[in-house]
């Protein structure tokens, strides 16, 4: 094992693994390299708290889609015991909190560099070794580089004319203000309505003395009827936790719930309604999971499709509105779905008021407001819901150089290559947790994200214990694992949303390419643990050069 110490040569900390970002992923592997397997590890992270993505998502309504009693960490018998969740879903601040009870459990954070931006990650072939260069000049040198950044941590404001003569404050949901922002007598607009947007616009509409909403593509939204849990649901959380979990890792997507194993077209219409009734009164994510074709068969998808537009139309009293609000071009989860808290009653208040972007695109911002095709709308601040450059965005602003000097961005050129989603051709000893072509976020992350640090962790473990210096993804392994992935998006109706951040197509100039594996997590695991039980094939192993 190498010891944290700073050369003085090189004025360059050495150590085991360097690791990017503290977040779930972060937190979790510096637990596994520094507590199970005993090396030295860093955490570099540019915030200055833990957190990851919910240390900048602080935007009004914020709050997690994955029910709270399963979006959490598994690994610790004591740890889920003791943790108690107040909602259903927890907001941000909550899951802050729950990410520093862990790194405090664990002492993780004397082992985090908070405030520090990685600005490049070089490999260098003779030394088979990583350098990693901060902001502030800091340097650090590793064998392992893992990248644990998140999916969606890379801020996409659109690039609309004239934002830069715009008078008021703008803000982007994904960096928003830790004091936050008061909204109290404001006209505001909001830009963009996927989960974010459907989240921020109920609470800002209480708040500010105008909203205005600038939808481009209607999105469907089912209740999520978040509440306090009761004592009762804690504690039968505790009490259940083995089975609970057994429920989330042998599902595809790592919920708490089971897909049900009918078909839409083994009931008859009136039970599909009471069905699709029943689970919209539940509330949640789970109303996918009603019948199991809905996201494999375009027929099975129409029925759920029209039932969630009819109950726009219905909870909408405006039939304008309601029109604009239900003409929804995608299947629904198409889209990763959204659910919501009164968004669609949010447009039945006399302060909302809607545009339909499709019909009166947006010119220009102005130093006023936002003109349209149609309109100058007069406005003091204007939100940004407008996502992220997702999966390979936060991955490239890390200045990654692989062997022969090659960077990450020009490898991926025509889309990002990878081995599971964990390996990356001409990159060797990187490892990148959710990376591109994971199911990351077609899962509930926590379970996905463990999944990915144990399966790192065990690798590294099997190379040291018998004298690995070196694992890198082979192409084509990498080539056929695209296939793969291409393969599994193609048996679902996700390619159908051809607007969709998972393909990319929000970012212009974004290559086109569906980038999370969708063939169920449950899948994925066990292909990767066949992996490791064969001895890595589709990775090159090397030995140090002293053991070959
Ligand atoms: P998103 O799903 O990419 O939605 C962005 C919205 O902005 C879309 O409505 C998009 O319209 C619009 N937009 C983008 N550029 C625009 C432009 N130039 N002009 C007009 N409209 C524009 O982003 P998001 O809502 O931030 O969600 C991203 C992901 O984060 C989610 O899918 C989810 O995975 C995650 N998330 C999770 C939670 C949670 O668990 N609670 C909450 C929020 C987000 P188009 O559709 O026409 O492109």
């Amino acid at each position: 094992m190498l010891d944290a110490a700073t050369s003085s040569a090189s004025q360059s900390a050495t150590f085991d693994a360097v690791i990017v970002g503290a977040g779930f992923s972060g937190l979790y592997q510096l637990h596994c390299l520094r507590n199970r397997l005993g090396l030295s590890a860093v955490v570099l992270e540019m915030a200055d708290g833990v957190g990851g993505t919910w240390y900048w998502n602080r935007y009004p309504g914020a709050r997690c889609d994955s029910e709270s009693h399963s979006y959490c960490y598994g690994f610790s018998k004591e740890l889920l015991e003791e943790w108690e969740w107040s909602e259903r879903y927890p907001d941000h601040a909550e899951i802050r909190r729950y990410l520093n009870h862990v790194a405090d459990r664990f002492d993780l954070k004397r082992d985090i560099r908070f405030n520090t931006r990685v600005v490049s990650a070089r490999y260098d072939d003779a030394a088979n070794l990583w350098h990693v260069a901060t902001a502030s000049g800091e340097t650090f040198t590793a064998t392992y580089l893992i990248t644990a950044v998140g999916c969606l941590s890379s801020a996409n404001v659109p690039n609309i004319p004239g934002l830069a003569d715009f008078k008021g404050r703008w803000y982007h949901t994904g960096e928003w203000p830790h004091e936050g922002v008061d909204f109290t007598g404001k006209r505001v607009g909001q830009i963009g309505t996927g989960s974010t947007g459907i989240q921020a616009a109920p609470v800002i509409a209480e708040q500010a003395a105008h909203l205005t909403v600038f939808q481009r593509t209607a999105n469907y939204s089912v209740p999520a009827r978040n509440a306090p849990l009761t004592r009762e649901f804690v504690d039968y959380v505790k009490r259940n936790h083995p089975e609970i979990r057994e429920t989330m890792l042998g599902t595809p997507n790592g919920h708490p719930f089971v897909i049900e194993n009918r078909s839409v077209f083994d009931v008859s219409e009136e039970e599909r309604l009471a069905l699709y009734e029943e689970a919209w009164e539940k509330g949640g994510l789970q109303f996918r999971a009603t019948f199991r074709d809905l996201t494999t068969s375009k027929a099975a998808n129409d029925t759920a499709a029209e039932f969630l537009k009819n109950k726009i139309r219905q909870i909408v009293k405006d039939p304008a509105k309601a029109a604009i609000l239900s003409d929804i071009d995608h299947p629904y989860a198409a889209k990763r779905p959204p659910i919501d808290t009164d968004y669609f009653e949010t447009f039945n208040r006399d302060n909302v008021s809607l545009v339909d972007l499709r019909k009166t695109p947006i010119e220009r911002i102005t130093e006023r407001g936002i003109k349209t095709t149609d309109a100058e709308y007069e406005l003091d601040i204007i939100v940004f819901a407008t996502g992220f450059d997702a999966m390979t965005g936060p991955l490239f602003r890390l200045g990654i150089t692989g062997r022969d000097g090659l960077a990450l961005r020009d490898a991926w050129q025509a889309g990002p290559e990878t081995y599971l989603g964990l390996g990356v051709p001409g990159f060797p000893n990187m490892f990148t947790i959710t990376g591109p072509g994971s199911p990351s976020v077609l899962c509930n992350m926590p379970v996905a994200i463990e999944q990915h640090v144990d399966w790192i962790t065990d690798c590294i473990a099997h190379m040291r214990a018998n004298g690995i210096a070196c694992i890198e993804a082979e192409r084509p392994a990498a080539l056929q694992w695209s296939d793969e992935v291409d393969r599994a998006a193609n048996a679902t109706l996700l390619p159908l949303a051809g607007h969709s951040w998972y393909l990319g197509a929000n970012v212009p100039g974004k290559p086109r390419r569906f980038m999370p594996y969708a063939g169920g997590m449950a899948h994925y695991r066990q292909l990767c643990a066949d992996v490791a039980a064969k001895g890595y094939p589709g990775f090159v192993l090397e030995r140090a050069l002293a053991d070959a």
